[in-house]
């Protein structure tokens, strides 16, 4: 039987929810029997084939964000979310309450870090955080900070056995 076939970014985010996946522990043995990863950064592949299961981890918080997320749901069946950042925008979108004068005052020229002048030109703008669903189709929703592997591997045999999850609230993690 052909694997199902998986590709996963990450956005602005911290990595946490992908350590998470890699958290299922040995049941990730009999997950990689039946799916394929393919474009991840735990593959380090960089170019997104035609895949069943899209998951995508981070908040979108500039224009780079937004091409990686389309790009990915140009290319997947369904579409998973997994933790707060991409669910609603999570702790990276602290950020929408501050201009990015001030976030750029607060990085640059504070008593660490003496700039004289913004390294605009060399980084991408900032636009206002914003959760994957406010700019593509979200197919299904992993919460927490990060999910919990339990959540994980719950929501990836779901998706296996031809369901999209819905999680029960005793595997949901809200801290
Ligand atoms: S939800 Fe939490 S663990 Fe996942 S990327 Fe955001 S801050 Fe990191």
């Amino acid at each position: 039987m052909a694997k199902v076939k998986v590709a996963t970014c990450w956005l602005d985010a911290c990595a946490g929810c992908h350590m998470s996946v890699l958290d299922v522990d040995e049941a990730i043995l009999d997950l990689a029997k039946v799916l394929e990863f393919t474009a991840s950064p735990i593959t380090d592949i960089k170019e997104f084939p035609q895949v069943d299961v899209g998951i995508i981890e981070g908040a979108i918080s500039n224009e780079h964000d937004e091409h990686v997320a389309r790009d990915l749901r140009a290319h997947c069946k369904i579409l998973m979310v997994l933790g707060d950042c991409a669910v609603y925008g999570g702790i990276v979108s602290m950020r929408n309450l501050f201009t990015n004068e001030e976030i750029f005052d607060r990085y640059y020229h504070t008593e660490g870090t003496i700039c004289e002048r913004y390294p605009s030109e060399e980084i991408p703008p900032l636009t206002r955080v914003r959760p994957i669903n406010e700019v593509v189709k979200v197919d299904c929703y992993v919460p927490g900070c990060p999910p919990s592997a339990k959540a994980i591997h719950y929501a990836i045999t779901e998706l296996l056995a031809g369901r999209i999850p819905v999680l029960p609230s005793e595997i949901m993690k809200f801290d």
